[in-house]
C-alpha cells in the first residue's frame, strides 16, 4: 500500500502556485481581448468521443486510461485531450446554430495519458486550448496562431519558432496517402513496428515517429506540398501571407504531421529552441479539422481549428529562458497579537484591513515576540501592527512602517485611513 502521489504526476503548492495563477491570468486576458468564452467539459467522457473509427494515433492506441465500472457497460476514458469533448458539446448544444460563427471557446484542466514520464511528459498534466468552429477562413486559422503567439510573448517566452504545414484536403491527403505508401513499400521490413501499424492505417504518421525520424530513407520521402489540390495551396498560400503581414515569424516544416489523426489543412506546433527542452519542445500544436464536426454528428461541411498548450511545459521553458514568474506576493500587514486576551482585539483589527482590502495574516500560534517577528520576515510583510494589552485597554494601535522604520501609536478608528495613506502611494 502506498501514499505517494502516482507517476508522472505532479502537485502544484507553494510558490509554484503563484507561478500557475499568474499564467492563467495572462491567459484568460488574452481570451478576453481575443473575445474567446470559456467552456469547462467534464474530465471523462465516453470512450468513442476519443477512440474514433481507424484513428491511428498514439495517444488514442496506446495512452489513454480507459475503465468501465463493474456494474456498467459504459466505457469512459479520462480525457487525453481538449478538442473532441469541446466539439462533442458543441454539436451536442447545437452551438453550430449560432448566428456569429466561428463560435471561439477557450479551456484550461488536466489531460491524462499514459506515457513514460520525463521532464516536460507528465501522465496527468495541464492543457490550455482554444477552438473557433463553425467557419472556415485563412483569417480564422491566422487569428488564432496570433493569439498562441502573442501570449508566448508576453509571458516572456522568446528562443521560440512557429512551424507550419499544410495536410491539405482530403483530395489532397488521399493523393499524398497513396504515394506514402508507394514510397514506404521497399522499406517495410525496416520500419518499426508502430510504424508498419501505421503503414496500413495511415502512412502519414510515419512522418511523426520518434525511432524511425533518422533512418537514410526519411530524407526523400514524398512532401505533402506535390500533392495539394489547387484550393488546398490557395488556401495555404493566404495563411501564410497573412502571417507575413503581421510580421509573425513562421518556418514551414514540409515533414510536419501531427500526432492527432484529424486534422486538415493547416497544422502548425510553437517550439522552443531552449536546448533545457530536449525532446518535450513543443509548447503549443493545433491544426484545422474539416471532417470532426461532422464526425460528432454536426453540419456537414462544417470545419474548425484550434491548438493546446502544455501548461507545464510552457513554465519549464519560461524558466529555461530566465523569464520572471513571479511567486507569492509579499503580505500588505502582519498583525502581532501579544496575548491570548488580545486575540479578539486583534482579529476585528485584521478584518477591518482585510475589508478595506489589504492582504493581511496573524499569528495564530500565541508565540513570543521575537518568534512573531521572524513570521513577519518571512511573509515579507510592508507593515506590522503590534497589538498588546496595553494598546487593547488604551483603545489604540501601535503600527510600524517595514520599510521605513517608523512606529506610531494611534487610536483605533484611526487604522485604516493610516494603512491607506502609507500603502496607496506604493
Ligand atoms: P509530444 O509529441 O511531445 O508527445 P503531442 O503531439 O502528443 O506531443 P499534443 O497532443 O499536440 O502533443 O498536445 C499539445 C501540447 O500538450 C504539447 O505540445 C505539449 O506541450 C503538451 N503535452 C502533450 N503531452 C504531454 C505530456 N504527457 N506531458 C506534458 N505535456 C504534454
Ligand atoms: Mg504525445
Amino acid at each position: 500500500m502506498s501514499y505517494k502521489i502516482p507517476r508522472g504526476c505532479q502537485d502544484i503548492y507553494g510558490e509554484k502556485s503563484y507561478q500557475w495563477q499568474s499564467l492563467e491570468r495572462t491567459i484568460r486576458e488574452f481570451c478576453y481581448l481575443y473575445n474567446y468564452d470559456e467552456i469547462r467539459t467534464p474530465i471523462f467522457e465516453h470512450t468513442n468521443v476519443f477512440k474514433r473509427e481507424n484513428d491511428s494515433s498514439d495517444m488514442v492506441n496506446k495512452e489513454m486510461y480507459t475503465f468501465q465500472l463493474a456494474n456498467s457497460k459504459t466505457s469512459l476514458t479520462i480525457r487525453p485531450e481538449g478538442t473532441a469533448g469541446v466539439v462533442r458539446s458543441f454539436v451536442e448544444n447545437k452551438m453550430y446554430a449560432n448566428p456569429d460563427l466561428p463560435v471561439k471557446l477557450f479551456y484550461m484542466g488536466p489531460m491524462a495519458r499514459h506515457e513514460r514520464p520525463q521532464k516536460g511528459r507528465l501522465r496527468i498534466f495541464n492543457q490550455f486550448g482554444v477552438e473557433a468552429l463553425g467557419n472556415k477562413s485563412p483569417f480564422v486559422d491566422v487569428e488564432t496562431i496570433t493569439l498562441a503567439f502573442s501570449i508566448l510573448s508576453t509571458l516572456g517566452l522568446q528562443d521560440i519558432k512557429v512551424c507550419i504545414n499544410t495536410l491539405g484536403d482530403d483530395a489532397s491527403r488521399q493523393a499524398y496517402h497513396d504515394a506514402l505508401k508507394e514510397y514506404f513499400k521497399p522499406y517495410l521490413p525496416e520500419l518499426c513496428s508502430d510504424c508498419k501499424r501505421r503503414y496500413e492505417q495511415n502512412p502519414l504518421r510515419i512522418l511523426d515517429c520518434k525511432v524511425d525520424h533518422d533512418q537514410p530513407f526519411m530524407k526523400d520521402v514524398p512532401v505533402m506540398k506535390d500533392y495539394l489540390t489547387d484550393e488546398a495551396r490557395e488556401y495555404f498560400e493566404t495563411v501564410l501571407n497573412l502571417l507575413d503581414r503581421l510580421e509573425i515569424p513562421y518556418e514551414v516544416d514540409d515533414k510536419l504531421v501531427r500526432g492527432l489523426d484529424y486534422y486538415t489543412h493547416t497544422v502548425f506546433e510553437i517550439v522552443s529552441m531552449n536546448k533545457e527542452m530536449g525532446s518535450q519542445a513543443t509548447v503549443l500544436a493545433g491544426g484545422r479539422y474539416d471532417n470532426l464536426i461532422p464526425y460528432f454528428g454536426g453540419p456537414k461541411g462544417m470545419s474548425g481549428i484550434g491548438w493546446a498548450l502544455g501548461m507545464e511545459r510552457l513554465l519549464i521553458a519560461l524558466e529555461a529562458e530566465g523569464a520572471d514568474l513571479g511567486g507569492k506576493p509579499d503580505l500588505d500587514c502582519y498583525v502581532m497579537c501579544l496575548g491570548e486576551d488580545v486575540r479578539m482585539y486583534a482579529f476585528e483589527a485584521m478584518t477591518e484591513l482585510r475589508a478595506g482590502g489589504y492582504r493581511c495574516e496573524m499569528d495564530m500560534m500565541n508565540r513570543s515576540f521575537k518568534a512573531q517577528f521572524k513570521a513577519v520576515d518571512r511573509a515579507h510583510a510592508k507593515m506590522v501592527l503590534i497589538l498588546g494589552e496595553d494598546e487593547m485597554k488604551a483603545g489604540q494601535v501601535t503600527i510600524k512602517n517595514i520599510k521605513t522604520q517608523e512606529q506610531k501609536t494611534m487610536d483605533r478608528d484611526k487604522l485604516l485611513e493610516y494603512v491607506d495613506s502609507v500603502l496607496w502611494e506604493e
